[in-house]
């Protein structure tokens, strides 16, 4: 596994922000200093309701050869 860099590639490619189980971008940004990218930034501040986790398919996960999902709950890609 590499590490996850905060860069404009990796801001780009995170699909968080379309996964049904994201609580919005502006909810999220009161709480977190981040909206997304949760495999590096580590658990949201939020409550999630679990309805799915997109992690599996995105570029920054494939790249870096991520395991598991729900960084957002579970912390950052270890
Ligand atoms: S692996 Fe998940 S948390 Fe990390 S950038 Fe992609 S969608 Fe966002
Ligand atoms: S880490 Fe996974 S479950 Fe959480 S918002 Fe991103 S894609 Fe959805």
């Amino acid at each position: 596994m590499k590490e996850v860099h905060v860069n404009l590639h990796n801001i780009r490619n995170c699909i968080c922000g379309k996964c049904p189980s994201f609580p919005g971008r502006f909810k999220e940004m009161e709480h977190a200093q981040m909206p997304g990218l949760f495999c590096r930034a580590g658990k949201s501040k939020l409550e999630i309701d679990q309805k799915g986790c997109l992690c599996s398919d995105c570029e920054v996960f494939k790249e870096h050869g991520l395991s598991g999902g729900y960084f957002c709950v579970n912390g950052k890609a270890q």
